[in-house]
């Protein structure tokens, strides 16, 4: 039996059937912004790796931080313990957040600081006397991750609710913000969203949603607007307010954290992804004095819960040795010069027929398509052309680390514009 024979009969990939896998192409190394094959052929990196590794692959600095932690220890329980790789990244957020922003709890993926976040939701108002609080509010198109609270707020069609009917929590939904990142604001946009808060804020602990950007529910970007309406109206009916920042955090849509294009705070934060810059998994949710300290106030007057690998050493160091990289590298101009890039290198999709939408913001660029592709061919035509991008659905997007060349961005976005051209003209 190949390696790959074994990897198709035994090993489960993401969103992947066991019995007819999609092909999975063996990967060597990787190094800046180049994915290298088994085969020796070279791959420019159009995702990141799911948004995460921001200063590309095998960064000397990130390395160095790994290798020296691994010198001290890889790994000690946080419980009753501490180190300096995590105090260190605590204060290194602390700094980047705004101020009202500063009790971190650090765990293991995305999915389960939001976990933490709705926990934290949850005992905040069983402390405050209103145990009632019980559900969760968010949006349509939302992407918050696999587990089963996360999975709960994820879009209901395209998270597949119906496969766990019984099982999930039901939620509240609003439709998806329907006012785009650049239009004025229309206040109907929110008109759904109001509805609901006025309706069942006695039973609602918090709203959950993605700042800005809603990525792996539908790649859609939405008015800052809408989430200063929406702070005003969490405060008015006296409901949280959550953002999931894992996608977006660390510089993505030009700002350090999406919630800056809004100059709005919420009551909870969840982080990951390019935390760590895409070494290891690390998240961390990040909640307000208030919400800390009504907890603790409350009975049992201990927030419940301590994962295994809270605050994993190996993970916090390469975490601030990436932060400190990214404040240290001049990302704004790298950003905003990938988002010119996109959006002058992009355009000519927008004129295909079959393609619904072409749209930019900061590091990430979409094309959205009338039809969904045929996965297997696409992503067969993006490694023939040397560029690793991976669309789902209707959406071919890239969003490439921060550190790629002018030529290697160059290569994906003359790879989509054929590929899609190719795409489309098959569907006809
Ligand atoms: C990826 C993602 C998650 C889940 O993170 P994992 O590390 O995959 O568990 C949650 N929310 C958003 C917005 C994400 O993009």
């Amino acid at each position: 039996m190949t390696d790959l024979d074994f990897d198709r009969r035994h090993l489960w990939h993401p969103y992947t059937s066991m019995a007819d896998p999609l092909p999975v192409y063996p990967v060597a190394r990787a190094d800046g912004a180049t994915i290298v094959l088994g085969d020796g052929r070279r791959l420019v990196d159009g995702m990141s790796s799911w948004w995460a590794a921001i200063h590309g692959y095998n960064h000397p600095v990130l390395n160095r931080a790994v290798e020296e932690q691994l010198g001290r220890m890889s790994h000690v329980m946080f419980g009753g313990l501490t180190h300096e790789p995590a105090i260190e990244l605590g204060k290194l957020l602390d700094a980047l957040l705004p101020e009202q922003l500063d009790r971190v709890f650090f765990c293991d993926s995305g999915s389960v600081s939001v976990e933490v976040a709705v926990k934290m939701a949850l005992q905040y108002w069983q402390a405050a006397g209103k145990p009632g609080k019980r559900r969760l509010l968010t949006v349509r198109s939302g992407y918050h991750g696999d587990t089963f609270m996360a999975m709960s707020v994820c879009d209901p069609v395209t998270g597949m609710h119906g496969l766990f009917s019984g099982v999930l929590r039901e939620q509240l939904f609003a439709d998806a913000p329907s006012c785009g990142f650049t239009e004025p604001w229309r206040e109907e946009a929110i008109d759904g969203m109001r509805d609901l808060l006025e309706r069942h804020a006695e039973e609602v602990a918090a709203v959950v949603v993605e700042p800005v950007v809603q990525g792996a529910g539908g790649m859609r970007f939405y008015s800052p607007h809408y989430l200063r309406r929406l702070r005003e109206l969490c405060t008015e009916h006296g409901v949280l307010l959550l953002f999931d920042e894992i996608a977006t955090g660390f510089g993505r849509t030009g700002r350090m954290f999406a919630m800056e294009h809004a100059g709005v705070v919420p009551d909870i934060l969840c982080l990951g992804k390019a935390l760590t810059g895409g070494y290891m998994t690390l998240a961390a949710t990040v909640a307000s004095g208030q919400v800390a300290d009504t907890i603790s106030s409350g009975d049992p007057g201990l927030f419940m819960h301590g994962p295994t690998f809270m605050a994993n050493p190996l993970a916090c160091a390469v975490a601030v040795a990436s932060i400190r990289l990214l404040q240290a590298r001049d990302w704004r101009s790298e950003v905003r010069s990938i988002e010119q890039h996109l959006r002058e290198r992009l355009a000519p999709c927008a004129g295909m027929a079959g393609v619904r939408d072409v749209r930019v913001l900061g590091a990430i660029g979409v094309v959205e398509l009338e039809r969904p592709v045929d996965m297997a061919r696409i992503q067969r035509r993006f490694v023939e052309r040397g560029a690793w991008v991976r669309p789902f659905g209707r959406l071919v997007y890239l969003m490439p680390p921060f550190i790629v060349s002018e030529v290697e961005l160059t290569l994906l976005t003359d790879a989509v514009c054929a590929v899609v051209a190719e795409e489309v003209e098959e569907k006809k």
